[in-house]
């Protein structure tokens, strides 16, 4: 027995009318390239910020024989832990809260 295929609607495909390059340029500060990882990766100052706590939090210190996905997870963090970006960004983020 066949199936019968529903269709999706017709609506249009949605098609972005934000000119991300341009509205970068006019935001800046709005995403950092981190030089340390892979894929020339931008992203914001908070996410970098907790990216940098989060590597030096102890339970993220070790590696060792750890299921894949943790594995990856700390490997990921490495660069993280002695970046000074992300330790100036720290610092900044908590003068400001004080
Ligand atoms: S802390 Fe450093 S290595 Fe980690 S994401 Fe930020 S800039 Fe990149």
């Amino acid at each position: 027995m066949r199936r019968i295929r529903k269709t999706r609607g017709k609506a249009p495909h949605f098609v972005p009318t934000l000119d991300v390059e341009a509205w970068l340029q006019r935001h800046p500060e709005a995403l950092i390239a981190c030089p340390h990882q892979p894929g020339n990766l931008k992203l914001m100052p908070a996410s970098c910020v907790k990216r940098h706590l989060a590597a030096n939090e102890a339970r993220w210190a070790t590696i060792g024989a750890e299921p894949f996905h943790l594995f990856v997870f700390k490997m990921n963090l490495v660069p993280c832990r002695d970046c000074k970006i992300g330790a100036r960004l720290a610092r900044q983020q908590k003068e400001i809260a004080a």
